[in-house]
């Protein structure tokens, strides 16, 4: 059936048979429940379903997708016609979620970015394998002292670990993006670093991230009162950039600025 791609809902369908079968090999599907992110006319939710998952949920935004997707798997999937940015994914089931999604672009860091602060203590997923414009996976996976190391490295690094799967050409989608993709695989983390509140993390990153190009005695001199105690405490140079202080720091610096704002 033809289907008319909507640009607004990030709309490029995955056709190629190669890359939707090693979607579906990277992890266990048999007896999991599978959340899936944007299936669009149902493409991967079919390779999805020949692995015999226990379960299918599946958000899709678009009315008329939902309603193809009703006809073509009738109840051997759950359809949730929603906006995944408004979903609690936690209250979708009490199992850890396996997830995957290719997601629409025009959001996809936006829903990353959700997932990682609403986790808190509880991690409602077993793994997420998401499909990002390689751009942004590229900026996700980025180490320290590199020029695409910023927020979204650092908010991953918090709470997950990240592998590169695969990169994926234009010509595997259509309507075809302008640009190449790229596929993620993430798992909880162990132990992560304790915060009060997720949103403070963002709040300094973003502090330190809008003048990735100024000294860091900058931002410091914005976020502490007492900046070069602080620099000091933690052996920082206020000379470096931001690029060059790793995760672990900003997780040290925000718990700081939340110890001394009690
Ligand atoms: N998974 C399909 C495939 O690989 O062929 C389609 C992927 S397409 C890149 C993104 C899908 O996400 C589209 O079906 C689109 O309608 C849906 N979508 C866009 N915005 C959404 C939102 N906010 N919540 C849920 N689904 C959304």
């Amino acid at each position: 059936m033809y289907i008319k791609a909507k640009k607004s809902l990030g709309q490029n369908f995955l056709i190629d048979r190669e890359v939707l079968e090693k979607i579906v090999s990277i992890v266990k599907i048999a007896d999991k429940e599978i959340l899936e992110i944007g299936p669009g006319s149902g493409n991967l939710t079919s390779y999805i379903l020949k692995k015999k998952p226990k379960k299918v949920f599946v958000i899709e935004k678009d009315d008329e997708l939902s309603l193809i997707l009703k006809d073509k798997f009738a109840n051997q999937i759950e359809i949730i016609n929603d906006d995944v940015l408004k979903i609690s994914e936690n209250e979708i089931t009490d199992q850890k979620l396996v997830v995957f999604g290719n997601l629409p672009y025009n959001i996809s860091t936006e829903i990353l970015s959700k997932w990682i602060i609403n986790i808190n203590k509880k991690f409602w997923f077993e793994s997420l394998l998401l499909m990002f414009q390689k751009e942004v996976a590229d900026r996700i996976i980025a180490d320290s002292n590199n020029s695409k190391y910023g927020r979204l490295s650092i908010l991953t690094n918090w709470k997950l670990n990240v592998e590169k799967i695969i990169n994926i050409k234009p010509q595997s989608f259509s309507p075809r993006p302008k640009i190449d993709s790229s596929l993620l695989l993430f798992t909880p983390k162990e132990n992560s670093f304790e915060l009060k509140d997720a949103k403070n993390l963002e709040m300094i990153t973003r502090i330190f991230f809008s003048q990735r190009r100024k000294m860091l005695k900058k931002p410091f001199n914005q976020i502490f009162n007492n900046a070069k105690e602080v620099a000091s405490k933690f052996n920082i140079d206020l000379n470096l950039r931001p690029q060059n202080l790793e995760p672990e720091i900003y997780f040290k610096l925000t718990k700081e600025y939340e110890d001394l704002k009690r």
